[in-house]
Formats: C-alpha cells, sequence, structure tokens
C-alpha cells in the first residue's frame, strides 16, 4: 500500500466520507489526478448493524445530491430500505400532540434512515465514483503525531492498528465524530461541554400478526425528566429513544432501572401517553435485551482548523449537537463540503492563500461557519426547551431554562 497522501482522513461516517467525495471532486476538476486521499475507519460494513441517529430533514437532498448520493438514497428508499419521513407530531409543552407536516417544507420529505447503510452508501460512493483519488482502510488509528520532515514543512505521521509501517499526510482531517480523535494530538485543544446529556435508546419491533404501522412522522414528547422521541425504521423496526442528564439518570434509577429492557418499557409507559399508545396499538416488542446509552450532549472544540498545523475537524467532531435539533447529519454535511473546498483552496489550488493581508483565508472561513453555526444552534436550542414549562421545578427543565434567562 502507498504509505503517503496529500489528505488522511480519521472516520469513515458521513462527516469523513463525504469530504472525500468533496476533495475528489475538486482535485478532478483541475485535473489533479495524482492527488491521493486515505479515509480510515473502523466500522464494519455490515449494513443491518443498528445505528441511532436515522432523522434526516428534506433540506438534505442539495447537498446530497451535489455529492451524487441522492439517487442510490431515494432508490433505497423506494424500495423500503430507508423510511420516508413526512413530518413531526410533538408533545411539548402541552399534552395535546401537535403536526407538522413536510407538505408545507420547501424541500419536501425527509428520510428515517437505515443509518449503516447510509454511512455505508457514502462510503461507496466514495470508493466506486472517485477510485483514482480515494483509498479506503477498514481499520483503527491509533495514533497520529505532527512531524516535520527535513525541510522544515509540518507533515501528520499516522498509524493504525494492523499495519506497522506508519502512514504520512500532508493534511490530517479529524472525522472521528464524539471522540474526536484529533484532541489526543493537540493537548492545547479544548472540547467544552455545554450540557449532560445522554441518551438510552431501545429498538423495537412488528408483531406481524398487527396491521402496519404507517406513522411516518417523528414523534416526540416531553417529560418531567427529560424527552423523548420515536420514529418508524425499515424492517417494520421503531426505534425510541429518552433524553436526560448524566447526573440525573440515578435519580430515576431509584424507581427504574432504565438501562434494563423491561424497565425501559415500564418507564415509557409511566412518563408518556403518544409513545405508549403507538407501541401498545401495534403491540411492538423489545429486539433484543440491551438499551443501548450514549452521549447527546452539546460539544464544541475551541478550534476547528489550524493552518500552520495542517489539520480541520468536522462533523460531530468539530460541534455535536442535541438530538432535538435534528441537526447533526445536516452539519457534518455541509461542515465536509465546507471543509473540503476549503482545504482545497487553501493548500491545492496553486495560488497563494497564505498572505494574511490580502485575503481571507480559506480556512478562516471554515472556522466561522462552525463558530457561527453553532452559536445559532445554542440560541434556538434554548428558545425551543423553553417553550416547555410544564416542570419548571425539575432539575432538567430548570437547568434549561436558566440557560435560557443567561442568554
Ligand atoms: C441519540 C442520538 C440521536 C440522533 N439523532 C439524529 C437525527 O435524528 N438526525 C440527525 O441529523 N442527527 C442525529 N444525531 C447526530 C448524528 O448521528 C451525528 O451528528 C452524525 O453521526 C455525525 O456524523 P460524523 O460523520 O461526524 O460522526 P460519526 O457518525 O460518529 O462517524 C465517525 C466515524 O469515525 C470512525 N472512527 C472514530 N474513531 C476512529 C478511529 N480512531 N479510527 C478509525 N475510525 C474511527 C467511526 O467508526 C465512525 O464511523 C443523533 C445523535 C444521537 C446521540
Amino acid at each position: 500500500m502507498n504509505t503517503t497522501f496529500d489528505v488522511i482522513i480519521i472516520g469513515g461516517g458521513i462527516a469523513g466520507s463525504s469530504t472525500a467525495i468533496r476533495l475528489a471532486q475538486l482535485f478532478n476538476s483541475a485535473a489533479a489526478t495524482w492527488r491521493k486521499i486515505l479515509v480510515i475507519d473502523e466500522r464494519t460494513t455490515n449494513t443491518e448493524m443498528f445505528k441511532v441517529g436515522e432523522s434526516l430533514p428534506g433540506e438534505a437532498k442539495h447537498i446530497l445530491k451535489s455529492l451524487g448520493v441522492f439517487e442510490a438514497v431515494n432508490n433505497d428508499a423506494m424500495q423500503g430500505k430507508h423510511n420516508f419521513c413526512y413530518g413531526n407530531s410533538s408533545a411539548w409543552g402541552s399534552d395535546e400532540l401537535h403536526d407538522t407536516n413536510t407538505i408545507f417544507n420547501a424541500y419536501g420529505n425527509g428520510f428515517h434512515l437505515n443509518r449503516s447503510l447510509f454511512d455505508e452508501t457514502l462510503v461507496k460512493t466514495a470508493e466506486s465514483h472517485h477510485d483514482r483519488f480515494i483509498t479506503i482502510i477498514r481499520d483503527s488509528v491509533t495514533k497520529s503525531l505532527l512531524e516535520k520532515n527535513g525541510d522544515g514543512e509540518k507533515y501528520w505521521k499516522i498509524s493504525i492498528s494492523s499495519n506497522e509501517l506508519p502512514i504520512h499526510g500532508n493534511i490530517l482531517i479529524d472525522a472521528s465524530g464524539r471522540r474526536c480523535f484529533i484532541r489526543k494530538c493537540l493537548p492545547d485543544l479544548k472540547r467544552s461541554s455545554f450540557d449532560k446529556l445522554l441518551a438510552f435508546a431501545c429498538l423495537f419491533e412488528i408483531d406481524t400478526s398487527q396491521p402496519p404501522d404507517s406513522d411516518h412522522n417523528t414523534l416526540v414528547e416531553s417529560c418531567a425528566f427529560g424527552w423523548w422521541y420515536t420514529s418508524l425504521l425499515p424492517n417494520k423496526q421503531r426505534i425510541v429513544v429518552f433524553h436526560t442528564d448524566d447526573d440525573l439518570v440515578k435519580h430515576i434509577n431509584k424507581k427504574r432501572k432504565i438501562r434494563q429492557v423491561e424497565e425501559f418499557c415500564e418507564f415509557i409507559k409511566e412518563t408518556t401517553t403518544h409513545i405508549t399508545k403507538c407501541i401498545s396499538e401495534h403491540a411492538y416488542h423489545p429486539v433484543g435485551k440491551r438499551i443501548m446509552c450514549m452521549p447527546a450532549n452539546s460539544e464544541s472544540l475551541s478550534q476547528f482548523a489550524s493552518y500552520e498545523n495542517r489539520w480541520i475537524a468536522i462533523g460531530d467532531s468539530a460541534a455535536s449537537f442535541d438530538p432535538l435539533s435534528s441537526q447533526g447529519m445536516l452539519t457534518a454535511l455541509y461542515s465536509a463540503k465546507l471543509g473540503a473546498e476549503a482545504i482545497f483552496f487553501q493548500y491545492f489550488n496553486g495560488k497563494k492563500t497564505n498572505n494574511k493581508e490580502v485575503t481571507v483565508q480559506p480556512l478562516e472561513i471554515f472556522q466561522q461557519y462552525i463558530e457561527n453555526t453553532f452559536r445559532k444552534y445554542k440560541s434556538e436550542k434554548s428558545f425551543f426547551y423553553n417553550k416547555e414549562q410544564r416542570w419548571n421545578n425539575e432539575v432538567f427543565w430548570k437547568r434549561r431554562h436558566e440557560d435560557h434567562i443567561e442568554k
């Protein structure tokens, strides 16, 4: 295997694969056919493996088209491998359900994705359309070091678990998601956390003797301890997710061990009306015995790119969002596109853009984009949490309302 690359991308999730595709498009248009991009991801290729994070809004269609993946995703949805999503129903701020329908959205319907299949579609697109530029390795990155060559130029030295030879790259793109690998390499880089939100997810399957579930809306319901959502997935499955703060779990646990499936199901009944109705109406039963638990808090790096040290962070690695916003994938896609363009125009387009007096640097534009996106997100998040006023004395809601007042 070639061990020297122009760009190395750690992580081939949505952000990593999309960056690779966009960079390859740019290299192709510049006839820079000798350029080499390496994507390293440790994920399995098994598209049956369940991955949380399924609601993709209609706004994403445009960028999926520009990456050349929309047709494949839409065809998969037509064949029932993804579901279409036609809106939201939420009991938030009152017991009643309020519906929003994508008919009134300029972008039309969204998707409830089989996430593993969607992520794999992006990887396959990167592999097939741009095989001249892109190499994909299924492995874990164990170490990355910023080094200098004999001419004093900086480069990245990457180690992967199955290969003793280090791989060299001119530019490093961190697309490793919430694990944010770049932090391990740059001790001065800080990642701030703005809350302690955790998500507990359980997959349900419909009883085949029951009439099919045709509710394609995302259903959101708040309760005293946090909030819930459920979405209809392909293969007659439904995901139900509960969100609360890390330190509040023990208070709930006194009554219910929500990390156990039976107790989780009881907890749904105790704290929801609409989700309980949806689960019981179709006689859904839990798949497996495990409740998946994962961080869902808002986090952001102190810096998203460095010209001197030749790196950028994209997707969840740069900033991660509360799932209430349904914004994670969309931002991962846009940060990937802009990140690839910033890298290309900063380092590879042949013109000098490193004179700070003359131009706004592409990497600075990228930095500002993530900063602005995250600032806007925090203010919108605070606005939506403030719309729920029924449990003002509960710690979960108090925290979010105080957050609102501070702004
Ligand atoms: C409970 C929950 C619900 C969510 N729901 C939604 C939703 O409905 N809609 C939405 O838009 N977003 C949602 N999100 C957020 C969304 O899933 C993320 O924003 C999105 O996955 C970010 O994509 P990414 O490519 O940046 O990171 P990831 O999807 O996390 O991909 C990172 C990749 O890096 C790889 N990797 C990491 N470290 C290494 C390493 N050392 N070596 C090799 N590979 C490595 C991993 O294998 C992985 O494939 C949700 C999140 C949570 C927690």
